[in-house]
């Protein structure tokens, strides 16, 4: 079994880094819910990355395609700039 390292992403706030309440990554609306973006792997190690994403931008996200679309860019551009994958 190869290790899983789960990686958060959330806007910057004034909330502790390690706290369990974050900004949206959409929004800024401070929220629990995060949503399980993807997984990538490399070599044997896996990057499991979630989105801090209020309930709100969620259900957009579910209905409008081209808002997910655009969120999933910004996604993949916080996730290279941080993390180079
Ligand atoms: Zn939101």
């Amino acid at each position: 079994m190869s290790e899983v390292k789960e990686i958060d992403i959330f806007k910057k706030s004034h909330l502790p880094k390690e706290g369990w309440l974050q900004a949206c990554f959409n929004c800024y609306t401070i929220t629990s819910k995060t949503y399980y973006y993807r997984m990538i792997l490399i070599e044997d190690k896996k990057y499991k990355f979630n989105v801090f994403c209020c309930p709100q931008c969620k259900s957009r996200l579910y209905k409008e395609k081209q808002t997910l679309y655009k969120f999933s860019k910004v996604c993949d551009k916080y996730i290279y700039t941080h993390y180079g994958i």
